[in-house]
């Protein structure tokens, strides 16, 4: 098994990494490769007897590209080890310590070493080689022991010095740092690379390390390459000889200092660095960062971490691919791969069925996520999910996590392929698709799924909100037959709530009084709760603003049909689709029955006499045109003439066919004729649909 799964993430990783290091074109997404990286890493330090000499834990980057001279660097450019939470960084710190020998004692905190934080910029490492101050050779870093020859590329970047700012350089020096395009730049390259119908680069890193192949320097120059140096190699004889006190800058000690000889040197350093006396201060410029960053004209993806001190640097030394003295604290990813674990189903209250992937948990976005929703059986298709499958997670931010895709290299022989159920999960009904609609349904009114989601709705803060009426209490209900729809929650008693797990004589009492006291939520909060389709919280206001009782309403949706959905389509708001969801749902006998026994229980199912139209208790219904009276004439942009007048009418106004000089405004839309004349020669107000709604709106505050 282990051994299956290593030989397809070595096979996996090393397509990968060709595609991302030779051709510039990844096919994953970066930690999506390292979290894969990092399962291979596992497998291998588990069972050392896994390792192959072409493993990708084995080597640093690609091979150097064909058409440029490999050459060897002059001190190994090698990659950096990762850490992705703090955490990590503990035990890297930690294991540094040991490889300096300053472990600490049992009980004594460890000692504090000075690091330098810098923002780990998305680019390309270089290796620049001067002679006597001179540039002399630019290569890639390629596999850490040979790079690619590209002087002539690297000289047309204008942020590095083809000459050393020094009076008296050293006879040689290795400088490295990080070529990049700006964040800028690189979305004008790929708008221009559109144009010319080619693929846009995947991010800014792949678009340099396509630019700094470029055979031909004059395309290099144009692409606006910057660069940012970071690492200081100086010949032996400099470093270890008497601080010569003329020399000008001094001889580096440290990272640190390092980075101020580089910009003495004509340089561009990062200024975004931080010398830190500790790792809780490491730590605190990480988490500083990984939120500044969006504010940076170029793209990172990390904080790189060093010990400050280049002795002690020494005496930590290299593994075989990486700095021991050094770490890369990648952010938080926003995608990463997971094992498909089930497929399991949700029923919502509209009996909506929708299908949720069920998975290995995985940190993302600084959360550790395990579920996500494929929405409906389309989605499902067109994802191609098959029983263990290694998926991609996606969740930025706030955003609730999505399945991206399905990593179909990694997936199990003779896997299965992944469908909704033909039955309801919860009642064992057939489930129904209805043509040309994305949802797949349960429709059996007495689902207990159905059931549930419809109580919690009308119980929730928007409709009736009915305090110490929970997820479990409901559940409790239902499963026990004792409620079998919302009526039923105003026939229990407390004797029997009583007797409810989790339930108490105090906790039940208050519960039904807070049933009873919901009978007085305004007539739009019931409407709300009623859950009918596409009837929010804002629509329910507009309709119970229109219609002030559900009698009024029932007899508008019964009046109207597909053809003429006024007066329906008249209250602002409200569209076709709304429109004919209400017809349906008036039209279900149950519903008028569910209605009837409400007005039974004492609900009022209308606004209060007292009530605004809005139902919010209060002043009485705000009526800001009571008094006017309108002409109406030409096509307004999107009101219809009845809706115009509805809503006229709905605020207190008079809509009357022609204009005198009583008419208060006289409302204008295109190809307005004899009436606006008049109007004009009258010296009546003339609004534009704009102007009526800003007087209507009058109402709403
Ligand atoms: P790395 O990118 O994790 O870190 C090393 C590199 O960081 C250095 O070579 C240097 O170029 C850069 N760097 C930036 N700022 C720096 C600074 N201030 N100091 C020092 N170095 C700095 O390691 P890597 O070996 O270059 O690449 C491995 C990474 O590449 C993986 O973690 C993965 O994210 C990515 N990769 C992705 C795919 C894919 O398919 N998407 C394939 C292969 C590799």
């Amino acid at each position: 098994m282990a051994q299956a799964r290593a030989e397809e993430l070595r096979r996996l990783l090393n397509h990968a990494a060709h595609a991302y290091y030779v051709l510039d074109a990844p096919v994953m997404e970066d930690s999506v490769y390292d979290r894969l990286y990092r399962e291979l890493v596992a497998l291998e330090q588990a069972d050392p007897a896994l390792i192959r000499p072409d493993s990708p834990t084995r080597r640093v980057g690609g091979a150097p590209a064909e058409g440029f001279t490999s050459v060897a660097h002059r001190i190994p450019l090698l990659s950096l080890e990762n850490a992705f939470s703090h955490g990590e960084l503990d035990v890297w710190y930690a294991r540094l310590l040991k490889v300096l020998d300053r472990e600490p004692l049992e009980g004594v905190p460890p000692p504090d070493l000075p690091m330098v934080g810098e923002l780990k910029i998305d680019g390309n490492a270089l290796a620049l080689s001067y002679e006597q101050g001179v540039l002399v050779r630019a290569a890639t870093r390629g596999d850490g022991e040979r790079g690619e020859e590209i002087t002539a590329n690297v000289r047309t970047i204008r942020s590095l010095p083809l000459r050393l700012e020094l009076e008296r350089p050293p006879a040689w020096v290795e400088v490295r740092g990080e070529a990049f395009i700006p964040e800028a730049t690189f979305a004008a390259i790929n708008a221009e690379r559109a144009e010319r119908g080619e693929a846009p680069f995947a991010n800014p890193r792949n678009a340099c390390a396509g630019t700094l192949r470029q055979l031909d320097p004059k395309v290099v120059a144009s692409r606006g390459l910057s660069f940012f140096a970071y690492t200081l190699h100086l010949p032996e004889d400099w470093r270890a000889g008497p601080q010569d006190p003329t020399q000008d800058p001094a001889v580096p000690r440290s990272q640190w200092q390092a980075l101020g000889w580089l910009q003495a040197a004509g340089f561009r350093v990062n200024p975004h660095c931080a010398l830190c006396p500790d790792l809780a201060a490491v730590k605190a410029f990480c988490d500083l960062w990984e939120q500044d960053r969006r504010g940076l004209p170029y793209a990172t993806d990390g904080v790189v971490v060093k010990l400050d001190d280049l002795r002690l640097q020494g005496e930590a030394g290299f593994t075989q691919k990486a700095p021991r003295w050094a770490i890369a604290l990648k952010y938080a990813a926003e995608e990463a791969p997971s094992r498909l674990l089930r497929l399991t189903c949700q029923v919502g209250r509209t009996g909506i069925i929708t299908p949720v992937a069920e998975f290995e948990p995985v940190p993302l976005a600084g959360t550790s996520v395990s579920r996500a929703t494929l929405h409906n059986a389309d989605r499902l298709a067109e994802l191609d999910l098959c029983a263990g499958d290694t998926i991609v997670v996606r969740k930025a931010g706030e955003i609730i996590p999505e399945v991206v895709r399905v990593l179909k290299e990694l997936r199990p022989p003779g896997a299965t392929r992944l469908q909704l159920p033909p039955t309801c999960p919860e009642c064992g009904s057939a489930l129904v698709r209805e043509e040309g609609e994305a949802a797949t349904r349960c429709v059996n009114n007495g689902c207990p799924a159905i059931l549930r989601g419809s109580l919690r709705h009308w119980v929730s803060k928007g409709a009736l909100d009915v305090d110490g009426l929970g997820i479990k209490l409901i559940e409790q209900l239902v499963d026990r037959g004792l409620v079998a729809s919302i009526p039923d929650l105003y026939r229990l008693d407390a004797a029997l709530l009583a007797s409810l797990e989790r339930m108490g004589e105090t906790s039940a009492a208050k519960l039904v009084v807070a049933l009873e006291a919901s009978k007085q939520q305004p007539w739009h909060r019931q409407l709300y709760g009623l859950g009918i389709h596409h009837v929010g919280e804002v629509n329910a206001k507009a309709l119970a603003r229109a219609f002030v009782t559900a009698a009024a309403l029932a007899d508008a949706a019964s009046a109207a049909d597909d053809e003429a959905p006024e007066p329906l389509t008249a209250v602002f708001g409200i569209g076709a689709e709304i429109a004919q969801s209400l017809r349906q749902w008036f039209a279900t006998q149950a519903n008028r029955s569910l209605l009837e026994q409400l007005e039974a229980l004492g609900f009022s199912l209308a606004a209060a006499p007292h009530q605004s139209a809005d139902g919010e208790g209060g002043p009485p219904a705000a009526t800001p045109l009571a008094g006017l009276t309108f002409v109406l004439t030409g096509t307004l942009p999107s009101l219809s003439r009845a809706a115009a007048q509805a809503l006229i009418e709905a605020a207190g106004g008079k809509v009357s066919g022609s204009v005198s000089r009583r008419t208060s405004h006289l409302v204008a839309g295109e190809e307005a004729g004899s009436k606006l004349t008049k109007a004009q020669a009258l010296g009546v107000s003339v609004l534009d649909e704009e102007g009526l709604r800003t007087l209507l709106e009058r109402d709403q505050a």
